[in-house]
């Protein structure tokens, strides 16, 4: 690890003043990713600002909303009696996810901004990695790629987004609160990652110096029965092969609602518009689920070893969805 700076910012204004003052600075939430990076020297922040004493409560605004403080941390947010009840989805997503050592540090801003887990781009010695060095090429591309995405891929880059917490947010149409140099503004979720395109090294929309505030999430009926479920290669302890959280609303034995988000597949939590169009209208059986998620899957392209995500992401959302039935 190279050396750096450390500060503790008193609120939103002075971590921002400091981030921009400074070159080369990196908030600090749990720091159960970014000081593994950097004991790689992956990341070489020279100043890193402690945020995790800053926007730590969950609120329940008067329409329903919630708003999640950035530094609340992943334990508090699945415990919370709200979450359990009103979100289930969001509270198995983050249970689903890592030890409870590692929730109990962890941060829902931190969480946000966790970098992918694809092996070539922690091998800092050896291998080309467009998202680590820009321009050096792509490792995962012809080598073993059994964990990498089949939709939204670019010949630049097939990495997943390693997050369950986001892959619940985002089928919540939940929105990221920032603040930075220009003031503050909103982002939705569905769109604060991004594909990799030609430059995977940039994930998200936000500029230099933006400090992620909170989370809000819409109030939603919908959520009520809502559910995720991950498929991973041991029960514990492992990132998503394939994960589905989902949401269903079910009048007279006919679909009327129903949110969709896919993990594991892609650069970015996929929201899976395809399965919500087609299934709105349709009856609520395990066929019309399935057929909406081999539409879904239609545009997947699979690599050398990685072809099973394609099935067993359109089974996976089928049974998903079919659980959540009365
Ligand atoms: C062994 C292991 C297993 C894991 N398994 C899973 C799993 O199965 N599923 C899963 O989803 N995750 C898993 N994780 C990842 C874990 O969830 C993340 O490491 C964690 O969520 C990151 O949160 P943090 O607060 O520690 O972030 P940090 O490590 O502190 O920071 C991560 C990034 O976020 C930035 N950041 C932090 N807070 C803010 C803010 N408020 N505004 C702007 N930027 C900010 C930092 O600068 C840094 O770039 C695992 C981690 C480990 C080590
Ligand atoms: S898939 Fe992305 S993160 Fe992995 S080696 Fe290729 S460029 Fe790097």
């Amino acid at each position: 690890m190279e050396s750096f700076t450390f500060a503790r910012a008193a609120d939103a204004r002075e971590a921002i003043a400091l981030a921009s003052s400074r070159s080369e600075t990196r908030y600090l939430g749990g720091g159960t990713n970014l000081v593994d990076l950097m004991r790689e020297t992956i990341e070489r922040p020279r100043t890193l600002i402690d945020v995790t004493g800053l926007a730590n409560e969950i609120a329940v605004r008067g329409d329903g909303a919630v708003v999640i403080g950035a530094a609340v941390t992943n334990t508090a947010l699945a415990e919370h009696r709200h979450i359990r009840t009103l979100y289930p989805v969001l509270s198995r997503a983050i249970l689903a996810g890592a030890s409870a050592q590692i929730r109990n540090m962890a941060t829902v801003g931190g969480n946000l901004l966790q970098r992918t887990r694809c092996y070539y781009f922690y091998d800092n010695e050896a291998a080309a990695c467009n998202k680590r060095a820009p321009g050096s090429g792509c490792d995962a591309r012809d080598g073993f790629n059994r964990i990498h995405a089949i939709l939204g891929a670019s010949p630049a880059c097939v990495a997943t987004h390693p997050s369950d917490m986001c892959v619940a947010l985002s089928a919540l149409d939940a929105i990221v609160h920032v603040d930075g140099p220009n003031g503050p503004r909103t982002i939705p979720m569905t769109d604060f990652h991004r594909l990799p395109e030609d430059r995977p090294d940039i994930e998200t929309m936000l500029e230099t110096g933006e400090l992620i505030t909170a989370i809000e999430l819409p109030a939603a009926a919908i959520a009520r029965r809502s559910t995720y479920r991950k498929v991973r290669d041991r029960a514990s302890y492992a990132f998503a092969l394939v994960s589905v959280a989902a949401a269903i609303d079910v009048q007279d034995g006919v679909v009327a609602d129903v949110r969709l988000a896919l993990g594991g597949v892609a650069h970015k939590p996929w929201r899976a518009h395809q399965v919500e169009r087609l299934l709105v209208g349709q009856p609520a059986t395990h066929a019309a689920f399935r057929v909406a998620a081999e539409a879904e899957l239609a545009d997947a392209v699979p690599l050398r070893d990685n072809a099973f995500k394609i099935e067993l992401a359109r089974r996976t959302i089928a049974a998903t969805l079919a659980d959540l039935v009365p």
